[in-house]
């Protein structure tokens, strides 16, 4: 068994002089049996390793009980042509009748360095900080995105702890959290974890994000960190965070403004409404036909400004008091029609409605959508046509798309973007009736649901409006 073993076995005495040789020393350091035997074995180590050889060899000869069990004295060899090649030497003492042996055992490492190698160039190419750490918590390799993360030169890093990385705060708490982590030893993703902070060698923090994969190499069980420095991305963060809240303060603001400003006004407009009335019925029989002309002209305004107001509180009041809540579309556009029951009868409109489904929405909110767009769809109609309007809803990705189709006077392809802006029309109020705010009404409304609304239309054939509901807002 010995002989033919696949790694080379050499038994010393104590003075380190070869007393048997098994063949595969032979391959091994292309020396014949005959030639070793009795040398020293120091012909096969490399003059570096000596000194250790002949301290493992004294303390044999002085003191057994220090010695431990095996030994490891070498991390190369060197063969009869005088070429290095890496090694595990391992030396086991064996007493054997009376005479003290030591078995060297050489185990030829040359495959497992070539590995090591090739992961040692992996890592130090690697986009990112990598560090990997044994199973104690010492380091054991790092590459150059580590030192300069971290500000340190490889050689003070490597054998330290790695709470040397870590912020004082956390540093008493770290070797418990990395015992945890051994025991249940699975890869973390990047960014699977809380906000993270590394200790730079100048005392400064640096926000990081960790990945961990737990590596077996000869029974132990190391770690491997890649890690990423996210000061940039936190300070982008942290400026979104900064702009979205302005964003919101000015949104709000200008609400407030728009719901104050149309609410305050109305009474002053009621009154002058009023006024006007009465004065009328007081004193209209001493104006004369252009003067109760002109007043039914003050009138007419302040009656369109009561609108305008009205149409604009209405906006900023639109999803205040609503909630979400599974409702069924088939049932609110039929309460929309009912809404537009006059219209619906003076228009003799036709409708044809397909199944719609039961999504969670503001009920009033959408309510008041299909009464918009119904009552446009029978309102912008040529003179000698009835309405024909088709309401369905078609499911796509992420929710469901709605729409409401009319067969009337179309929309310029130039003008499909402004008729969603408040108080922009089309059409003077002489042709058609209205102030201009029912489609921005629409479009708060679909936003509300985080949906989107859009027309598609082709002038005198007829308008379609869609819009976008997400299931999952
Ligand atoms: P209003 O109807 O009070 O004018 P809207 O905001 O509802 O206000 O509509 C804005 C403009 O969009 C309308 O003035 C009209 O020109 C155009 N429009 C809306 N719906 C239709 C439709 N179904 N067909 C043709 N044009 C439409």
């Amino acid at each position: 068994m010995v002989e033919s073993s696949p790694i080379a076995l050499i038994q010393i005495d104590v003075q380190g002089k070869v007393v048997f040789v098994n063949s595969y020393v032979e391959t091994l350091f292309c020396y014949n049996k005959g030639e070793l035997l009795g040398q020293n074995i120091l012909l096969l180590l490399p003059e570096r390793f000596h000194s250790k050889l002949s301290l493992f060899l004294q303390t044999f000869q002085n003191n057994v009980e220090k010695l431990e069990e095996k030994s490891k004295i070498a991390l190369f060899a060197v063969t009869k042509n005088g070429e290095e090649f890496p090694v595990e030497v391992i030396l086991s003492p064996l007493v054997y009748n009376n005479n003290s042996l030591v078995l060297a055992t050489f185990i030829n490492i040359t495959e497992r360095g070539k590995a090591n190698e090739q992961f040692r160039l992996v890592v130090e190419s690697a986009p990112n900080a990598i560090i990997l750490v044994d199973s104690l918590g010492e380091i054991v390799m790092i590459n150059k995105q580590a030192e300069t993360l971290f500000g340190y030169h490889r050689k003070e890093l490597i054998g330290q702890k790695m709470e040397i990385l870590v912020p004082t705060r956390i540093k008493d708490h770290h070797p418990k959290l990395r015992r945890s982590f051994y025991t249940n030893a699975k890869a973390r993703p990047m960014g699977a974890g809380r906000d993270l902070f590394g200790l730079k060698k100048d005392g400064n923090e640096v926000p990081i994000e960790i990945g961990l994969n737990p590596l077996e190499k000869d029974g132990e069980t190391f770690v491997l960190a890649s890690i990423i420095d996210i000061t940039e991305r936190k300070k982008s963060e942290d400026a979104i965070r900064l702009y979205n809240k302005r964003l919101e303060d000015k949104n709000k603001e200008l609400e407030q403004f728009t719901y104050i400003a149309s609410h305050d006004l109305r009474e002053p407009l009621n009154s002058i409404n009023s006024l006007i009335e009465l004065f009328i019925e007081n004193e209209g029989h001493k104006l004369g036909a252009e003067g109760l002309k002109q007043l039914e002209f003050i009138t007419k305004s302040s009656t369109r400004m009561k609108e305008l107001v009205k149409g604009l509180l209405d906006y900023a009041r639109l999803g205040k008091k609503s909630e979400f809540k599974p409702i069924d579309f088939n049932e609110v556009v039929e309460l929309a029609i009912n809404d537009l029951e006059i219209s619906v009868k003076d228009s003799e409109a036709r409708f044809s409605i397909e199944k719609l489904p039961v999504l969670e929405a503001m009920e009033m909110e959408i309510r008041l959508l299909f009464q918009n767009l119904i009552s446009n769809a029978i309102k912008y109609q040529a003179a000698d046509h009835a309405p024909e309007i088709n309401i369905s809803a078609k499911k796509v990705k992420g929710g469901w798309n709605f729409a409401v189709s009319d067969n009337g006077i179309g929309i310029p392809a130039d003008q499909k973007e402004k008729i969603f802006i408040i108080f922009q029309r089309l059409h003077g109020r002489n042709e058609y009736d209205g102030i201009g705010i029912g489609l921005s009404h629409c479009r708060k409304i679909v936003e509300l649901h985080d949906g989107k609304i859009w027309v598609d239309s082709e002038l005198n054939n007829g308008s379609t409006f869609y819009f976008f509901i997400p299931v999952n807002r």
